[in-house]
């Protein structure tokens, strides 16, 4: 039970591959979480990552489901040891413009992307403040600092992870636990590559480095807020988009 337990939403996903993977580097033990009732996914998933050498735990947990994040939390604590990293990595997009978009888009998008941290978050919580430690690292995107026509939905809940992530991280600042996000540019996986090639060849077009991001670029930028070394780093956004939006 000594083990320090990194806990990444989304896991199996492009992104969350790589971040599961830095921070299995860097000596955690990573619990990959999946939404996909599909298990043989998931053992497969797993089979692959054993061949390269990294050995994952995968629990499944519908992030828009407050009960089903409790009891896998729980689980997690009493079954593997401390959840010293919560990673929120989960996320979709149901994009459309305002005036086409149902509801059902709307909030399917605002219950997995925004709820869906306040569902895991609440939950590891109380165990991070009775240790006086915890690394909460949000991912969120560089369209919620920006906005993005066709994704108000999107733009909305990334944006209200940043307002979380600032007012969560004066809370729990003088317990030893730290909040940040992260904002990917356009990362080169399934969700960006899904995008239509033209319109995805625009988009790299206004990217100042002209290509799009991999997702170990994300990796390492969690890998380092997870460590000792951004110990003094809370309510931060770290933006990694290739120049895409600069603020300061
Ligand atoms: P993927 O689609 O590859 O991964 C998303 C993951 O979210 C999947 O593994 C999926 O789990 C999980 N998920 C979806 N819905 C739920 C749910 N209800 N409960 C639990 N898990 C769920 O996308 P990416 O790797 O590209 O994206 C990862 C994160 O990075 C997202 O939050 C995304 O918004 C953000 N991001 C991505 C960018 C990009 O360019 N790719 C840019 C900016 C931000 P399952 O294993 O079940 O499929």
């Amino acid at each position: 039970m000594s083990n320090s337990i990194a806990l990444v939403t989304g896991g199996l996903g492009g992104i969350g591959t790589e971040i599961s993977k830095k921070l299995a580097t860097n000596g955690f033990t990573v619990i990959a979480t999946t939404f996909n009732k599909e298990i043989e996914n998931a053992d497969q998933w797993v089979a692959e990552q054993k061949a390269a050498g990294f050995d994952f735990i995968v629990e499944e947990a519908d992030v828009t489901d407050f009960a089903a994040c409790a009891s896998m939390v729980k689980r997690v604590e009493e079954t593997h040891g401390p959840i010293n990293v919560l990673v929120n990595c989960a996320g979709i997009t149901r994009d459309g413009f305002l005036k086409n978009m149902d509801e059902s888009s709307w909030d399917a998008v605002l219950s997995t992307n925004l709820d869906g941290v306040y569902n895991m978050t609440k939950n590891v919580l109380d165990y991070m403040l009775s240790r006086e430690f915890g690394r909460i690292i949000n991912i969120s995107s560089v369209n919620g600092q920006r906005g993005q026509f066709g994704q108000t939905n999107y733009s909305a809940a990334k944006a209200g992870m940043h307002g979380f992530t600032m007012a969560l991280a004066q809370e729990v600042a003088r317990k030893g636990i730290t909040v940040n996000s992260v904002s990917p540019g356009y990362i080169a996986t399934s969700m960006v590559m899904a995008i239509d090639e033209s319109i995805r060849n625009n988009l790299i077009s206004q990217i100042p480095m002209q290509r799009l991001g991999e997702p170990v670029e994300i990796a390492n930028t969690v890998g380092f807020l997870a460590s000792s070394e951004a110990n003094y780093i809370t309510g931060a956004n770290i933006p990694v988009n290739g120049g895409l939006f600069t603020s300061f």
